[in-house]
């Protein structure tokens, strides 16, 4: 049995990975400062024995005794890491420094969470590991891609300089269950204004791509990234590469839920990338891995979460 510490564990991937751990069997002890994270992503795990949870700031040392790390901690939609985005950039990179330190106290291994948007607003498509990006390093989202670019160096200085184990996990785009209603992601969005008969705020005309991988699948690459023999040079991309522009996920968003809801064109934000797709190739190489859940299928379920939770709200008052 080992010992794995998942910081970021009661966000949405957190939780689901924390989960997916505790039934392979693992001691997890889950580390989270609650910033998007919620005690309820993560309240069937308390009553499990083998769950522990730290309530702590990842910008702050952490002295605990665990075998395997992943680092998750960092809000990840774009309304959460620009509340705050010095906070945003710290977390990123003064918590690489917390927990690689960690991990070279304990000689464990260490994954990073990064991302996709390393790559920025990419003139190479689909975008491999060795693509370098372009990233504004002035704009809105800049706090969290240039915070998880210095992240992802600082984990390959340790590993070059202290012979540290990492990964490092470039995701994109993911959904699923848990997802944070509020975070104003795309797909979360669009669920809730589709279940409430709402306009879906589409920004832009629609046109720019996205490629959304279900959760499950997304973690089941995480693990196995982590698991995989012998040392990990450079970065993975996880993520499936199904790649449809934010129209048509509207469209199908509004055919699955059978909702009355119209399109409400908005203004595209600052710096908003217009094409994303990941290519899985090393992944798949490296990991004989892919993404095996449809988007139709992922999205199905997802609604049928939110609609649960939406039942759960308290009705609106009468007028
Ligand atoms: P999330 O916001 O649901 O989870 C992040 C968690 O980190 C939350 O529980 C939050 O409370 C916690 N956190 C934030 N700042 C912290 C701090 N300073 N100290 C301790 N805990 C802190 O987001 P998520 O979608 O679950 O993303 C998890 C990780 O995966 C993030 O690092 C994110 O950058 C990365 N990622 C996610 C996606 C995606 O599509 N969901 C895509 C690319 C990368
Ligand atoms: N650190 C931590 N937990 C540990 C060991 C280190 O949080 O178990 C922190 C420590 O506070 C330091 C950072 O990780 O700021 C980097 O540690 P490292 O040993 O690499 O550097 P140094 O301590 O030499 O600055
Ligand atoms: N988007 C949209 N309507 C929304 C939320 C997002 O059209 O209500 C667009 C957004 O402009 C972007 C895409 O959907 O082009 C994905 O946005 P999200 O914030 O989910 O993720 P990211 O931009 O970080 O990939």
């Amino acid at each position: 049995m080992k010992r794995v510490m998942v910081s970021g564990g009661a966000g949405f991937l957190g939780s689901h990975l924390c989960r997916k751990l505790l039934a392979q069997g693992n001691e997890v002890v889950c580390v989270d400062n609650y910033f998007t994270g919620t005690r309820a992503n993560i309240s069937e795990l308390l009553e499990n024995k083998n769950f522990d949870v730290l309530r702590h700031d990842v910008t702050f040392p952490l002295y605990v005794e665990v075998d395997e790390i992943y680092n998750l901690a960092c809000p990840a939609s774009p309304i959460h890491y620009q509340h705050d985005p010095v906070q945003t950039t710290k977390t990123s990179v003064m918590g690489a420094i917390n927990m690689l330190g960690l991990a070279k106290r304990l000689r464990s291994r260490i994954l990073q969470a990064s991302t996709s948007e390393v790559y920025g607003d990419p003139e190479v498509h689909p975008q491999r590991e060795d693509y370098r990006g372009l990233v504004n390093i002035n704009g809105p989202r800049a706090c969290y891609d240039e915070g998880k670019r210095c992240a992802e160096t600082l984990f390959y200085d340790y590993q070059r300089q202290h012979g540290i184990g990492i990964r490092v996990a470039r995701i994109f785009n993911t959904y699923g269950p848990r997802m944070h209603p509020q975070d104003g992601r795309v797909v979360s969005n669009f669920i809730i204004q589709a279940l409430r008969n709402e306009p879906i705020t589409l920004y832009g005309d629609g046109s720019q791509t996205r490629s959304f991988c279900y959760v499950d699948d997304l973690v089941d690459g995480l693990v196995r990234l982590m698991n995989v023999d012998g040392d990990v040079i450079g970065p993975v991309n996880l993520g499936n590469p199904h790649e449809i522009s934010v129209r048509e996920l509207a469209e199908t968003v509004i055919e699955l839920t059978g909702s009355r809801s119209v399109l409400d064109f908005r203004p595209l934000p600052a710096d908003d990338p217009r094409q994303r797709c990941p290519d899985i190739g090393r992944a798949s190489e490296l990991l004989h891995w892919k993404p095996r859940v449809e988007l139709r299928d992922g999205l199905s379920r997802t609604i049928a979460y939110f609609d649960e939770l939406l039942a759960r709200e308290p009705a609106p008052p009468q007028s």
